[in-house]
C-alpha cells in the first residue's frame, strides 16, 4: 500500500501465518469517516475461525516460549525498524480509516515505534528477584514466565497504539496471541500483521480474527485455552467480559473510559491552559480515553478563560484530516454523532449555559462525513450528566468552584478515575493536588494527555481493574510468576522447621 487514497481493500483473518477466509465468507463496509465513503470491506468470522487461530496459537507458543527473551526482543526491534521505515503510510491510513488529524496520527504511529523499541529492551531484562534463602545451601529465587495464549481485545479510537501496548510485551514475554481489532479498523491491524511477518515472527505466534464484539469478541473471552484476555473499550463491554472471565477464572487486564478534568487554578499561566485544554478536548476530536471534558474553574479566572477559550476555537477549522491545515477531523461514525449530539440536549436540559458549538456539521466538501462542532458549556454542576457520562466527542463542560480543596472534590466526584490536569504556579498545590487527584494519571501544566510508553498507562475506580498497560508494568499482565528454590546441601531441609 503506498500514500494513495484508500479504496477497495479487504482485510481477512490471519491464522498459523496465512491470511485465510472461511468457507461462507461475509463482510462489513469499511467507511472513512471524512468523507463516509467505503474504502474496503471486514470480513465478519464467527467463534469456528477463533478456534482455528487458538489452535495455531497453542501449536506456536510452546515453541516460542523457548526462544530465548533476547532474540524475542530482536524481532520486536525489527517490527520498530519497519514501522518507522513506513511511519507516513501507516498515518495516512489512520488518518482515512479512522479519522484523526495527519498529525495526530503520526504521533499514534510514533508510540507505536517507541513501544517496540522499548519492549525490545524489555527482552534483555525481564528480570526476577533472588533473595537469601532462610535455609543453609538452598538458593530461593522468582522469575517470570509466559501466561500462554493471550486474547487481545482493541477499540477503534487509538488502533495501532493500543495493538502494539497489548501485543508487544505479550510477545516479548513468550506468548501467542489471537487478537480482535474494532469493526471500524481493521486496515491497521492488517498493517501491524504485515509488518510482524515481514520482520520474521514465526507462524501462529499472532492470529487476527476479524469480526464483531459480540461473535468474535465473545468466542475469545469464552475460550477455555485463552489465558489471558487484555481488553480497551467501553465500561459498558469491559463489565461484561470482567463477569465471563470471573466466572472462568480468566485473568482479565481492563482499560476503560474517563471523564477526565483540567484544572484551572486563579494563578494559573491561562495563555498556556487554554492551549492544553484545546489540544486534550478537540484532539482526535474528543475521542480519547484521557480526553479532557471538564474545566474545573477558579471562579475568579472563568470569565477570562471562557473569552480566551471563545477565541480559539474559532481558529479550529474542521475536515478531512489529511488536510495538514485542518485542526479536528470527523467523528467515527453516524452512532457516535447522534449519541454526541444527544449529549448536548440532555445538557441544555439540565441548564448549563452553551457557549459554542452544539451542532452537528454539513461539511461542504465532505457532505456525508461525521462533523461536529467544537462545543463549550458554561456554569454546569458536578452533579449533572454532561459532567459526570463519557460523552466521547468535542464537548467541553465548564465547572466553575471557589477554591483549590473544591476543585479537587469536583475532579474526584466521578466514577472514572484515568486522567487530570492541574494548570498553577503554586509549587504547595502542585504537590498537594499530585497526592490528592485519584486517577491513574496526572499532569501539572499540561493538558489531561500526553503519556509516554515507559510509565503505566491506566486508570482507578470505573476506569481499570487495576492493571497497566505500558511501562514495564504491563509485563505483570502477560507473565507469570514463579517461584524456584534450589537445594544444594544433600539433605532434606524442611522450610520454617529446620531453620536453627
Ligand atoms: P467498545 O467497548 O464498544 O469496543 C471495544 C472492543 O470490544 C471492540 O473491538 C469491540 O468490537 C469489542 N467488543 C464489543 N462487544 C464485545 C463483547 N460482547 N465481547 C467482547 N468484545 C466486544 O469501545 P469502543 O471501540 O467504542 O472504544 C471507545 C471506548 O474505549 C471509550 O469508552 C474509551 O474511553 C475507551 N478507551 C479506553 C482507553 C484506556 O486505556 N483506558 C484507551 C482508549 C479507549 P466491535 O468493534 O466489533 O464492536
Amino acid at each position: 500500500m503506498s500514500n494513495a487514497v484508500i479504496s477497495g481493500e479487504k482485510v481477512v483473518n490471519y491464522i498459523n501465518g496465512e491470511w485465510t477466509v472461511p468457507v461462507k465468507e461475509k463482510y462489513a463496509a469499511i467507511i472513512n469517516p471524512a468523507t463516509g465513503e467505503a474504502i474496503g470491506d471486514i470480513l465478519l468470522s464467527s467463534k469456528e475461525d477463533v478456534d482455528l487461530a487458538v489452535e495455531a496459537a497453542k501449536k506456536a507458543q510452546k515453541k516460542w516460549a523457548l526462544v530465548p527473551a533476547p532474540q524475542r526482543a530482536e524481532l520486536l526491534y525489527r517490527v520498530g525498524l519497519i514501522m518507522k521505515e513506513r511511519k507516513e503510510e501507516l498515518a495516512r491510513i489512520l488518518t482515512q480509516e479512522m479519522g484523526k488529524v495527519i498529525e495526530e496520527a503520526r504521533g499514534e504511529v510514533q508510540e507505536g515505534i517507541d513501544m517496540a523499541f522499548y519492549m525490545a529492551g524489555e527482552g534483555r531484562r525481564l528480570f526476577g528477584n533472588t533473595t537469601p534463602s532462610e535455609l543453609k545451601d538452598k538458593f530461593a529465587m522468582s522469575i517470570r514466565v509466559p501466561v500462554g495464549i493471550v486474547g487481545i481485545i482493541t477499540p477503534w479510537n487509538f488502533p495501532i497504539a493500543i495493538a502494539t501496548w497489548k501485543s508487544f510485551p505479550a510477545i516479548v514475554g513468550g506468548n501467542a496471541v489471537v487478537w480482535k481489532p474494532a469493526t471500524e479498523t481493521p486496515l491497521m491491524a492488517r498493517e501491524l500483521v504485515k509488518i510482524f511477518e515481514e520482520a520474521g515472527l514465526p507462524k501462529g505466534v499472532i492470529n487476527l480474527v476479524c469480526g464483531s464484539g459480540s461473535q468474535v469478541g465473545n468466542a475469545i473471552v469464552e475460550h477455555p485455552d485463552i489465558d489471558v484476555i487484555s481488553f480497551t473499550g467501553s465500561n459498558e463491554v469491559g463489565r461484561t467480559i470482567a463477569e465471563t472471565c470471573g466466572r472462568l477464572l480468566k485473568r482479565v487486564s481492563l482499560e476503560m473510559g474517563g471523564k477526565n478534568a483540567v484544572i484551572v487554578m486563579d494563578d494559573a499561566d491561562l495563555t498556556l491552559a487554554v492551549e492544553g485544554i484545546l489540544w486534550s478536548a478537540f484532539g482526535t476530536s474528543g475521542q480519547r480515553c484521557t480526553a479532557c471534558s471538564r474545566v474545573i474553574v477558579h471562579e475568579s479566572v472563568k470569565e477570562q478563560l471562557e473569552e480566551r477559550l471563545l477565541v480559539a476555537m474559532e481558529k479550529l477549522t474542521l475536515g478531512n484530516g489529511l488536510d495538514e491545515s485542518v485542526k479536528v477531523g470527523p467523528v467515527i461514525n453516524g452512532s457516535a454523532l447522534q449519541k454526541i449530539h444527544e449529549y448536548v440536549g440532555i445538557g441544555k436540559d439540565e441548564g448549563a449555559k452553551l457557549l459554542a458549538g452544539g451542532s452537528i456539521v454539513k461539511h461542504e466538501e465532505y457532505t456525508n462525513g461525521y462533523y461536529y462542532e467544537p462545543t463549550l458549556f458554561t456554569d454546569v454542576k458536578p452533579d449533572m450528566r454532561i459532567a459526570q457520562e463519557e460523552i466521547f466527542g468535542p464537548v467541553v463542560s465548564i465547572i466553575p468552584v471557589k477554591s483549590f480543596e473544591e476543585a479537587i472534590e469536583v475532579n474526584n466526584g466521578v466514577t472514572y478515575g484515568l486522567s487530570s490536569s492541574i494548570f498553577t504556579r503554586d509549587v504547595n498545590r502542585v504537590f498537594a493536588a499530585q497526592r490528592d487527584l485519584d486517577t491513574g494519571i496526572v499532569y501539572v501544566n499540561a493538558g489531561t494527555t500526553g503519556a509516554e510508553i515507559h510509565l503505566p498507562f491506566g486508570g482507578t475506580k470505573g476506569t481499570g481493574n487495576g492493571h497497566r498497560d505500558s511501562g514495564v508494568q504491563a509485563l505483570d499482565v502477560f507473565t507469570e510468576w514463579k517461584s524456584v528454590y534450589v537445594d544444594y546441601s544433600g539433605k532434606l531441609q524442611r522450610a520454617q522447621i529446620d531453620v536453627e
